[in-house]
C-alpha cells in the first residue's frame, strides 16, 4: 500500500475553524513521522493522504500515527481508477491470497457530483470481487470490508481501518502547565490535556539533594514518554526541598501539607504566565488523600488566581491505573521514589483547612522570597519527538 487514508471526526464539527484544525493535523503527522521518508502529507476533501516513501518502514510509521491526536481512525490504503472494472482488478491484485470468510465493499463519495451513487460501486465494485474470489457476501457483520472512496481524480481503497487516538490536534487548545509528580495520576492529567489539543508545560517540584534524584529521572521518563503525543515538551525541575524546610520551621504540622500545595501552585503559576500557558492542572482527585477534600482544594487553589483544571477529579484511582496502563505510564509511575511531598509530612493533616488560618500560618513565611528562590534555581529541560539523528549529533557536538 502506498498511501495512508486517515480520517477526523470531531474536527468536521468546528465549522469556520477547520481549514486551521486540519492545518495543524497535517503539520503534527508530517512532525510525527520525520525521519520515516514520507512523501506528502495532504488534505483531499475531508481526508488526509499521507503519500509512503518507497522506504518508509510500514509498522513504526503505524505505531507513531495510532498516537497523534486529532484521528478518528486511519488505514493503509492505495489509489485506484474510477472504472469500476478497472478498480475491481486493483484492488484483487492488492488482496492477492488473501481468504475471507464473508466481505462486503463500502463506500463512500467525497464528491456528491460524480456520475454514481455510493450503492452502485459497492454492488458493481463488489459483484466483481465476489466472482473472482467466490467470498460469501455479509452487508451486516463482514469478515473483511472493503472501503472504497470516491474523490474527483479516481478513488482510494483500503481493507478495514485502525483506532486513532481520537481528541483534537495538538496546538488547537491552547498552552496549559502541569504539575506532574512521578506519581500515577499527573502524568494522566498531562495526556488527557493533551489529547484535548493543550500544549502542556510540565513542572515538577523535588527535593533534591536532600532526597534522591529519583524522582526527576521518573519524570524525565514520563516526559519524553507524553512527547511522544505532542512532539515537543518543555519540562520545568523545580527545587523544593529547602522551602519545605522552612515550612516545617515556621508552620503547626497539620497545615503543612496545604501549604506546600500553596506554595508549588504560585511556582507555577510564574512559569506558566512566563510561558504564556493560561491554565493549571494537576492530578488531583476528590477524596484520594487528605489533601484532596473539597475543603483543601479550595483553600489550595486560592493561593492563585490561574485556572485549575482537574481532567481526573471524578475518576476511580482503578481507573485512572487503567488508563496510565494504556498510556504507557504506570510502570514508571510505580518505581519507588521519595516523593517530596512524603518529606516532612505529618501523620496528621489537615482535612479541613480553612484559608484564614492557613492565611495566618503563611504570614510566618517569606513567601515571596521563597518563590523567588525557587524559581531562581529552576532547570529546564527541552524534549522532542522523534529524536532524529542530526539533532543527537548536534547535542553531542559532532561536527555533522
Ligand atoms: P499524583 O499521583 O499525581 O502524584 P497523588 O494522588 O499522589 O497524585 P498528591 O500527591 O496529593 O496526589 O498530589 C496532587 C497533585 O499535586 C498531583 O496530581 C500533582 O498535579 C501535584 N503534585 C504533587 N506533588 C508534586 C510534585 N512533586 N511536583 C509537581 N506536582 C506535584
Ligand atoms: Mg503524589
Amino acid at each position: 500500500m502506498r498511501s495512508v487514508v486517515v480520517h477526523y471526526k470531531e474536527l468536521a464539527l468546528k465549522g469556520k475553524n477547520r481549514p486551521w484544525f486540519i492545518r495543524l493535523l497535517v503539520r503534527n503527522l508530517k512532525g510525527a513521522l520525520a525521519g520515516l521518508h514520507v512523501a506528502a502529507v495532504r488534505s483531499v476533501m475531508g481526508r488526509i493522504e499521507i503519500e509512503l516513501g518507497d522506504e518508509t518502514p510500514w509498522e513504526e510509521a503505524r505505531a507513531r500515527l495510532a498516537r497523534v491526536f486529532g484521528i478518528a481512525n486511519f488505514s493503509a490504503a492505495n489509489r485506484g481508477p474510477h472504472d469500476f472494472a478497472a478498480l475491481a482488478a486493483s484492488i484483487l491484485a492488492d488482496l492477492g491470497r488473501r481468504e475471507a470468510a464473508s466481505f462486503r465493499v463500502s463506500a463512500t463519495r467525497a464528491d456528491k457530483r460524480l456520475p454514481f451513487t455510493s450503492p452502485q460501486v459497492e454492488r458493481e465494485v463488489g459483484g466483481l470481487i465476489k466472482e473472482a474470489k467466490g467470498w460469501r457476501v455479509d452487508l451486516e457483520h463482514p469478515a473483511l470490508t472493503i472501503h472504497v472512496e470516491m474523490l474527483p481524480d479516481g478513488a482510494f481503497y483500503f481493507f478495514g481501518k485502525e483506532p486513532g487516538a481520537g481528541g483534537m490536534p495538538s496546538g488547537t487548545g491552547g498552552r496549559v502547565a502541569c504539575l506532574l509528580s512521578g506519581g500515577i495520576d499527573s502524568p494522566v492529567a498531562a495526556y488527557r490535556m493533551m489529547r484535548r489539543g493543550c500544549s502542556v508545560l510540565l513542572i515538577h517540584f523535588h527535593s533534591y539533594p536532600i532526597l534522591s534524584r529519583a524522582s526527576q529521572e521518573k519524570v524525565r521518563e514520563i516526559a519524553a514518554l507524553l512527547t511522544k503525543h505532542q512532539l515537543r515538551s518543555r519540562l520545568v525541575l523545580v527545587p523544593f526541598g529547602e522551602l519545605q524546610q522552612q515550612v516545617v520551621l515556621a508552620v503547626p504540622p497539620p497545615l503543612r501539607v496545604v501549604i506546600y500545595r500553596r506554595l508549588m501552585l504560585r511556582i507555577a503559576e510564574r512559569l506558566a504566565r512566563k510561558a504564556h500557558a493560561r491554565a493549571l492542572v494537576t492530578g488531583e482527585v476528590i477524596g484520594q488523600v487528605a489533601s484532596q477534600t473539597l475543603e483543601n482544594m479550595t483553600a489550595i487553589a486560592q493561593a492563585t488566581p490561574l485556572q485549575i483544571l482537574r481532567p481526573l477529579v471524578g475518576m476511580d484511582k482503578d481507573e485512572i491505573s487503567a488508563e496510565a496502563e494504556r498510556i504507557g505510564t504506570f510502570p514508571i509511575s510505580i518505581i519507588p521514589d521519595q516523593d517530596c511531598c512524603t518529606l516532612f509530612t505529618p501523620k496528621h493533616p489537615a482535612t479541613r483547612a480553612r484559608l484564614p488560618e492557613v492565611e495566618a500560618a503563611e504570614q510566618a513565611l517569606p513567601i515571596d522570597d521563597m518563590i523567588a528562590a525557587a524559581l531562581g534555581a529552576a532547570a529546564v529541560e527541552d524534549f522532542r519527538f522523534p529524536v532524529l539523528e542530526y539533532a543527537v549529533a548536534r547535542r553531542r557536538g559532532d561536527p555533522s
